[in-house]
This record gives C-alpha cells, sequence and structure tokens, in this order.
C-alpha cells in the first residue's frame, strides 16, 4: 500500500480535481461546530476540528429518504404501481472522517448487512463510498474509541488514512478503493519509510495518552432479564428531556419510521430517521405503547447498544465512542456511566 505526502495547499487541490470522479464530501465550518457538505463553489473545506457535530452516517443513510412514489390518477398509464425513486449510488469520497466514525459504519453494517437481511440502498451507498480519515492528533476528552475497539488513528472502516503533520498531511493508502483515489489525486510525493515511521509513532503516542476508558468485559456474561430489571435505571433515567439529542447525533444509533405522504393524487413512501428515546416510536395502532414511561426508553438505548447487540452479534458493543452523545446530552446523562453500571451489576448488589 503506499503513502503519499501532500502539503495542505496540494491537498485543497486534490479535493477539487478529485471532483471528476467522486462527489467529494468535507467538513466545513458551520458557526461554532464543523458539518460535511458536498464540495462545490463557494463551499471552503476547513479540517480544523476535533469532530462534526453530526457524522457522515447520513452520506450512507440519509436523515429522510424517499423510497417509493405512487400515482393515484386514473389517467396515469402508471396509476397505482409504487415505484422506486431514482437513487444517487454514484461514487462518493468523505475527506476527514474521524476513525470513530468509520468504525460506526463497520458497526452499523451488521444492522443493514447480514445474511438475514440485506437493505439494498444502503449497502450500494456504503460500497460506492471511499472513507479518507483524519487521525486524531488531540482526542477531546469525551473520546472514548480505545475502550470499545478503535483509536484516533485506527484504520477499521477507513479506504484512506490522513495524519495531519503541521503543514502536511501524510496520506496512507488502506483499501483498493482507498488506493484508486490516492491514484487520481495530482501533486504530492511518495513518503519515505523515516516519515512513515515518525507518523505511526506519533499515533501510538496519541493513542496511549487517551484516559478515557470503560468496561465492556463483562457485559456478555450478564443475564438479559436481571440487567432488564437492574434497580438504577429510574435513577438514570431521572433527568432525561427524550429530546433525542443524543440518537439524532449518534453515528451508531439506526433507527427509522416508513411513513406515506399523500400530496393530492400523488405520493412518496418516506424514509426518516426516529429516535427510540420518543414516545411515539414505540405507540401501536391500537393505543398501546409498550415504553410509555420515560425509563423504559432510556433502558431500551442503553440495552440495546450494550446488551442486546453484544449477545446478538457476539463481539463489540453498539457505540464507537465518539463521545457525541456525552457532549451535547443537555442534562449530561453520560454513556460512560451507564458502561459502568452494566458491565459491574451484581443482582442483589
Ligand atoms: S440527549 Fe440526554 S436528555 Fe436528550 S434524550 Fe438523550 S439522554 Fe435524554
Ligand atoms: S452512543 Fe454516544 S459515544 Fe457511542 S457512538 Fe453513539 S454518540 Fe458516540
Amino acid at each position: 500500500m503506499s503513502a503519499k505526502v501532500f502539503t495542505k495547499g496540494e491537498w485543497n487541490e486534490v479535493l477539487w480535481a478529485l471532483k471528476d470522479a467522486y462527489e467529494i464530501i468535507v467538513p466545513v465550518k458551520d458557526g461554532d461546530f464543523h458539518s460535511f457538505r458536498s464540495l462545490e463553489e463557494g463551499v471552503r473545506p476547513n479540517f480544523d476540528f476535533h469532530n462534526t457535530r453530526l457524522s457522515a452516517k447520513g452520506v450512507v443513510y440519509p436523515q429522510s429518504e424517499r423510497m417509493f412514489e405512487y400515482s393515484l390518477n386514473e389517467g396515469d398509464p402508471e396509476a397505482n404501481i409504487l415505484k422506486e425513486s431514482p437513487k444517487n449510488f454514484g461514487p462518493r469520497a468523505v475527506m476527514g472522517i474521524r476513525p470513530c466514525d468509520a468504525h460506526a459504519f463497520e458497526i452499523v453494517r451488521r444492522n443493514f448487512d447480514n445474511p438475514e437481511y440485506r437493505d439494498p440502498w444502503w449497502v450500494q451507498r456504503y460500497e460506492s463510498t471511499t472513507l479518507v480519515g483524519l487521525g486524531c492528533n488531540e482526542p477531546c476528552g469525551t473520546c472514548f474509541c480505545t475502550s470499545v475497539g478503535g483509536g484516533p488513528f485506527s484504520e477499521r472502516g477507513l479506504d484512506v488514512l490522513l495524519y495531519d503533520q503541521g503543514d502536511v498531511f501524510l496520506a496512507k493508502g488502506l483499501t483498493d478503493k482507498g488506493e484508486a483515489l490516492l491514484a487520481r489525486a495530482p501533486g504530492g510525493r511518495e513518503a519515505s519509510e523515516e516519515e512513515m515511521k515518525r507518523a505511526e509513532q506519533h499515533a501510538e503516542d496519541v493513542t496511549s495518552s487517551l484516559e478515557s476508558t470503560v468496561p465492556s468485559d463483562r457485559l456478555k456474561e450478564k443475564v438479559i432479564n436481571e440487567l432488564f430489571e437492574a434497580p438504577f435505571w429510574e435513577d438514570l433515567a431521572f433527568a432525561c428531556l427524550n429530546c433525542g439529542v443524543c440518537t439524532y447525533l449518534c453515528p451508531t444509533c439506526w433507527c427509522f419510521d416508513i411513513q406515506d405522504e399523500v400530496y393530492g393524487k400523488a405520493g412518496d413512501r418516506i424514509r426518516n430517521w426516529d429516535s427510540c428515546m420518543f414516545p411515539l416510536f414505540t405507540l401501536h395502532g391500537s393505543g398501546h405503547n409498550p415504553r410509555e414511561q420515560k425509563f423504559q426508553r432510556v433502558r431500551q438505548r442503553f440495552m440495546h447498544k450494550l446488551k442486546y447487540y453484544v449477545d446478538k452479534y457476539d463481539s463489540g458493543v453498539q457505540c464507537s465512542g465518539c463521545g457525541r452523545c456525552v457532549q451535547f446530552c443537555p442534562v449530561n446523562i453520560d454513556i460512560r456511566d451507564v458502561f459502568v453500571l452494566m458491565n459491574n451489576f451484581e443482582k442483589g448488589s
């Protein structure tokens, strides 16, 4: 695999040059935060951030997606036929995605692409997307990626890894997709062995300095029903506002709702992100709601991430340690505390 060094000026030119072959998605400064945008006239890429407020989840799994469309107009030869809406599966490259968010795609893939169920739209978008990661020189105090199988320079799920070395980016190709992107990138020069070693040493130093750790080693052995009935859920949920911020910002939350929207004699079937923190999410047509109470919804979120996922897939947790829910929960509900509570729970204690 290759490694190239680009000055930051050259890298900016690379982004524009690659637009011939990819839709280029870049981080931009958006008020006090960074977000991802498609590169076009007037968009100024900015790689000076800890992490984007929203992850790149929506690139593969849009927040709102027209699935099908239909006409109820009897004069239309295709009336009453549910037709798949046109979708864009063209090649895209996400530039500057953090390693935790690339790892998140691997975590989520188990849900959307497995032997029993395959979501064709998620899979096609994922497969046509090249992920160019940006290693974290300064992880936030809320990051705990190293506790959940990742790291500030983890290569999991990435096609290229960028090391920010001040005036230059060192770009390391990791997969065939990544190599293909680098082969199209103009300018730059081959990285020397010495430069590569220095970059890897720096990555190791940053990784070992990451202090936030959470335990997950005993989650698998816990009995589901005992955790479900654990006495801490009501206390934990007490302050929760059920605002849904934690789930909307989370790169590993995947719940959605499907709705039909009718406009006169035409309609769309739309898939929207939804949240297990909202009471309506589980409201049955009969009026019954199996998760009517707040603590039941909070419990569901954490049981799904730290127990059901663990048991179903036999490894990992449904969390990449990005820390967004920790940073942005308005009442400071902290998943790191929940890891401790669940991992260390003993019935009767
Ligand atoms: S962000 Fe905090 S308050 Fe809002 S739903 Fe999540 S846990 Fe509850
Ligand atoms: S649960 Fe929180 S820390 Fe884990 S991936 Fe989701 S937002 Fe990030």
